[in-house]
């Protein structure tokens, strides 16, 4: 979040996330043009200074670099390609910056989409939820991929609301970090459900299994980076402290304990299921690194049922 001289640029979209990106732009002294599909929801903004436009296509002219953080990708191809009957938007020589949710696959045809229009494109994961951006105290950051050229012009206006972290050209790099870490993220929710649940009824109150568990998890995260060294070296087996067989023997006593508690296993069962079976594969020796091979699949294995789409 540097300072950095004023530099017009468009926001589509002013859900949560939008309107705290563009009020966080024109605080930090940035003219400002917003659209959003439903107009009511940008008015608000005109008393922060900015412009509203009254088309997609009007915001994207005001311009050259232009936002958009709607709810998923078919909105971005909706609001730019005018499926709101107007002709859509011309993005000849615009610097498309996309901070809306969505796949790899997502960010890649959307990359070749913008450049078959004429425009820069770069893509981006939000680190962050709408009340941490635009403070620089907050840890928010955005992960960003695709057009380096785009990012190196515009990272002075891009790092006024939110830390920068550029991951590569490829455009898919910062959805699939973005999805990457929030897959991590919800692993350790379901975690935190768990133990909340095993200890209710008894005398120990949340708050004070809280501190326990933030510091807990805050000692085992390290575990990242020996994942990754052994991943990185092949070898599952080095210094293991913790082994595959040790852990898979202790299966029983999740389950009991949850039985015994009266809470349901749904949530561990995946995990454990997946340590039982690489440590009956023969790779009790091992550490948790060497799941990552049962969880990586081939093209032509079957998808495990997804119980939503
Ligand atoms: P909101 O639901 O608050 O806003 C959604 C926005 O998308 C609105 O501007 C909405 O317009 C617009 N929209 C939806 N469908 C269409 C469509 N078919 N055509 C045009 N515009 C459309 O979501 P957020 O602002 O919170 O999220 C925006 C993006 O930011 C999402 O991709 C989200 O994943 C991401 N994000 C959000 C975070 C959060 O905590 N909020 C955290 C990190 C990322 P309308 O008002 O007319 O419905």
């Amino acid at each position: 979040m540097t300072a950095t001289t004023p530099s017009p640029l468009t926001v589509l979209g002013t859900g949560a996330m939008g309107t705290a990106l563009a009020r966080a732009w024109l605080a930090a002294g940035h003219p400002v043009t917003v659209w959003n599909r439903t107009p009511s929801r940008a008015e608000p903004l005109a008393a922060d200074g900015a412009v509203i436009a009254a088309t997609a296509a009007d915001a994207v002219a005001a311009s050259r670099l232009v936002v958009a953080c709607l709810l998923d990708d078919a909105s971005v191809g909706a609001a730019l390609d005018g499926a709101d009957g107007s002709d859509g938007a011309d993005l000849t020589g615009r610097d498309l910056v996309n901070l809306t949710t969505g796949t790899p696959g997502d960010a890649r045809s959307r990359a070749a989409w913008a450049a078959a229009r004429g425009a820069r494109y770069l893509d981006g994961g939000i680190m962050a939820v709408p009340p941490m951006i635009g403070r620089p105290d907050s840890g928010a950051y955005v992960f960003y991929s695709g057009s380096a050229e785009l990012f190196a012009e515009h990272r002075g206006v891009l790092a006024a609301v939110a830390g920068t972290e550029y991951v590569g050209t490829e455009p898919g790099l910062a959805a699939l970090h973005d999805v990457a870490l929030l897959s991590a993220m919800n692993g350790m929710f379901a975690g935190l459900l768990h133990a909340f649940a095993l200890l209710r009824g008894t005398d120990v109150a949340p708050r004070d299994l809280a501190p326990r568990l933030v510091s807990w998890l805050g000692a085992m995260a390290p575990a990242a980076h020996t994942t990754a060294e052994r991943l990185e070296t092949g070898d599952y087996t080095k210094d293991v402290v913790s082994s595959l067989a040790m852990q898979a023997a202790g299966v029983p006593t999740f389950l009991r304990t949850a039985e015994e508690q009266g809470v349901s296993p749904e949530l561990l069962l995946p995990y454990l299921d997946l340590m039982r079976r690489r440590a009956a594969d023969g790779h009790g020796e091992e550490d948790t690194a060497g799941m990552v091979e049962l969880l990586v699949r081939r093209a032509t294995d079957p998808l495990p049922s997804l119980p939503v789409s």
